[in-house]
């Protein structure tokens, strides 16, 4: 009798242990959205800011996860032409996964916060305009808009006297699982992270459109003449700032490591 009623015990604590498992697995998954921070200091990934990637999405549904064949695909496509962009660093410096604004979203709606910072000037408005205006994404099929309601924005740019890590702008990128852009937040300083004085003009333009860059998917490049080099300091577009982001945006989205995870 004992010995039945433990066996009972056993198979109940068993069904027990399955249907927690079940659940598990069938919970929409917190590591669908990742969040990577890019700052024109160095670029750092930051993994684990998740959110329901179904909340207040109106987009189509994201693309299946690049198989074997296309991975290669883009990797022998990447080592072509290595000279003319930079987006090779998406293996050495980052995750490997090619990540920007879904081809079918034509305008992505941008909310400029203005103040929030001491330093704050109506100017900087005005350097962010300049960077979003510089960078054009309509090459690559895309357009801003302005939106003033920031919860409807898809990329929100506000100000703060100092960042963390001596950094003097800093943009989180959030993409879902397919590598698709969902959401992007740029921070800039208004002073220098070094001195705390008030960054000048130039610095401030050249940091702006350096983040802008992030903001796009860009990843960085090794040299200085280029926007995306990681100090900050280039003013214009270089050709090899624009062969990146088109090259970018024929990319599929997705993971491109050799190896499938
Ligand atoms: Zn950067």
């Amino acid at each position: 009798m004992v010995r039945h009623l433990l066996y009972l015990l056993l198979v109940a604590l068993l069904a027990l242990v399955i249907v927690g498992q079940v659940r598990e697995a069938a919970q929409p998954g917190s590591s669908d959205l990742v969040a990577d921070s890019a700052a024109s200091a160095d670029l750092t990934l930051r993994a684990g800011a998740s959110e329901d990637p179904a909340a207040g999405n109106s987009s189509p549904p994201a693309p299946p996860p690049l198989d074997s064949f296309a991975r290669q695909g883009v990797r022998t496509r990447l080592g072509a032409e290595v000279d003319r962009h930079y987006l090779d660093s998406l293996f050495a410096e980052t995750d490997s996964i090619v990540r920007h604004w879904p081809s079918g979203q034509a305008a992505i709606r941008v909310t400029i916060v203005p103040g929030g910072a001491d330093g704050f000037t109506e100017e900087m408005v005005s350097d962010v305009r300049w960077a979003l205006d510089v960078w054009s994404p309509a090459s690559v099929g895309l357009r801003w808009l302005e939106e003033p309601d920031s919860s409807r924005a898809d990329f929100i740019i506000r100000w703060a006297d100092t960042l963390e890590a001596d950094r003097a702008g800093v943009t989180d990128v959030t993409w879902d699982r397919g590598g698709r852009i969902r959401r992007a937040l740029l921070v800039l300083g208004t002073r220098s992270p070094s001195t705390g004085r008030p960054l000048p003009t130039e610095s401030r333009r050249a940091v702006a459109l350096h983040e802008v860059g992030h903001a796009l998917g860009l990843p960085h490049s090794s040299r200085a003449e280029d926007v995306m080099y990681p100090i900050a300091t280039a003013t214009e577009l270089s050709d090899r700032d624009r062969f990146s982001l088109r090259l970018l945006y024929e990319l599929p989205t997705g993971y491109i490591g050799a190896v499938a995870r």
